[in-house]
């Protein structure tokens, strides 16, 4: 893991994120790591590896300059410059004092717009340090940039401190969309959070969308983003641009439209 940045066996994959109109809002970043022998190595394994020996840091600050990079290039595509790229963050690489000054340095010299940078973050890295988060958060937003509250339902987060945190959207647990249409616990929990997310003015997302039924069910109950294997899985950069424009592929089955709001930020 030592050597995967500097003998290049990292990669980034990327799965679309789609609105209830079927338009494009963007894509989630996820990593992955070609080991020489063992072959792709998931993230379950290895990031919480990173994170004990600290070597989450060069990684995180590698994905965080790839993604930028990557969206400076949709930024020059028209249908594509209002695409958000979502960017996972784990705590330790949050929590590192530098963290604001790198991230403002990977967006001045990548020239995005910041506002198109969405980063995630999971309740427990939230509820670790809540004035030292809010802080951090602040300053970030301050250049533009957005947040999305990642595996939302599963933590400890308490109202109180959620409505102090300056998000943007919140994402519910994949693992709430499972059996969405068969369990009326979860079906009761996913409306809960979509009221949630409405009442505080936060924007909504569902991952792990697997079947058109599990996306109607959101729709009908007010999300309006979507993420999952439905529409696609995560792609290395070549198929996912392959996705978007090939006929076959599963996103052909619904049509395509633009984005609600343009702009997002
Ligand atoms: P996550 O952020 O909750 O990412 C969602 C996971 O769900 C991804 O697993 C994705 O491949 C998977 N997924 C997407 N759609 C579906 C679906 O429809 N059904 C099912 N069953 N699964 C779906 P992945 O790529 O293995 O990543 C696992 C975790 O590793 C991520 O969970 C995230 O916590 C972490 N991770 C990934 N990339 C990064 C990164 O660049 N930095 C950090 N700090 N963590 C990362
Ligand atoms: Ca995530
Ligand atoms: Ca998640």
């Amino acid at each position: 893991l030592h050597d995967a940045v500097s003998q290049n066996q990292l990669e980034l994959y990327y799965q679309v994120q789609i609105d209830q109109h079927l338009g494009i809002r963007g894509a989630e970043v996820l990593l992955r790591w070609h080991h020489p022998e063992r072959g792709m190595v998931s993230p379950l394994d290895f990031i919480p590896l990173a994170e004990e020996s600290g070597l989450i840091i060069p990684i995180g600050r590698w994905v965080m300059a790839t993604a930028c990079r990557q969206l400076k290039k949709w930024e020059a595509i028209n249908t594509r410059e209002s695409w958000q790229l979502a960017v996972n963050v784990s705590a330790r690489q949050f929590q590192q004092p530098s963290f604001v000054d790198e991230v403002r340095d990977i967006v001045t010299a990548t020239a995005i717009n910041p506002c198109h940078l969405k980063i995630e973050l999971t309740e427990s890295l939230v509820l670790d340090d809540i004035e030292r988060t809010i802080h951090t958060m602040q300053q970030l937003k301050q250049l533009g940039i957005h947040f999305s509250m990642d595996d939302f339902g599963t933590g400890q987060s308490s109202l109180s401190n959620l409505k102090r945190l300056p998000l943007a959207q919140l994402k519910i647990d994949q693992s709430f969309v499972r059996d969405i249409t068969t369990d009326p616990d979860d079906m009761a929990i996913i409306k809960a959070i979509i009221s949630l997310s409405q009442s505080l003015r936060y924007d909504i997302i569902a991952e792990g969308v697997e079947t058109d039924e599990q996306r109607q069910f959101l729709y009908e109950h007010g999300c309006s983003q979507y993420q999952g294997y439905l529409f696609s899985r995560p792609l290395p950069l070549e198929e996912f641009e392959a996705l978007l424009t090939s006929d076959t592929l599963p996103l052909k089955l619904f049509p395509i439209a633009e984005a609600e709001t343009k702009e997002t930020c």
